[in-house]
């Protein structure tokens, strides 16, 4: 039982939305790190994604007042684990294909901080190389302009999680 009402808890956290990137789900970002049930009680452990997104608080109620809607659910405790590191390779497939259908690029694959990064747009696939520095340090995503088909659209910027031993 406790089986099934974690999934029921996953099903509906994939229909709470990012307010920064709507229509795509806080699991399908892979913000998602644990989920305990114990009776009534839901214990949902989240990660925070780009450091400096004002948005956190507002996941946080949206996720609990997600959860507590299921009948069975008493409480639903949301926390936001500082001590895992999210990184864009924790998007899902589904997550992708959403902001792709929302005109932003996926962050990309294999990336290796400090390279040069290409992403492709979303609405006819051509490759678009980007240079780290057109980004500034905090910002999620950047505007960008299709050469090939002259869409504007946005990218996601590739964050990778760094050891935490690396950051002295
Ligand atoms: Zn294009």
């Amino acid at each position: 039982m406790e089986q099934q009402r974690r999934e029921e808890i996953i099903a509906t956290l994939k229909t709470v939305d990012d307010p920064e990137l709507p229509s795509v789900s806080v699991f399908d970002l892979g913000m998602v790190h644990s989920v305990d049930v114990e009776q009534g009680l839901v214990t949902v452990k989240m990660i925070p994604t780009f450091i400096g997104c004002p948005a956190l608080d507002m996941i946080k109620k949206d996720v609990k007042r997600a959860v507590e809607v299921l009948p069975w659910v008493e409480v639903c405790e949301v926390s936001f684990s500082m001590q895992e590191l999210w990184s864009t390779a924790a998007i899902t497939e589904e997550g992708k294909t959403c902001l792709k259908k929302h005109g932003i690029a996926p962050p990309p694959e294999h990336y290796v901080v400090g390279e040069e990064w290409s992403v492709q747009c979303p609405y006819c696939e051509s490759a678009y190389t980007s240079i780290e520095n057109i980004f500034g340090p905090t910002a999620c995503r950047s505007i960008l302009y299709c050469r090939a088909c002259k869409n504007p659209f946005e990218a996601m910027k590739p964050i990778i999680a760094q050891p935490a031993n690396d950051k002295k």
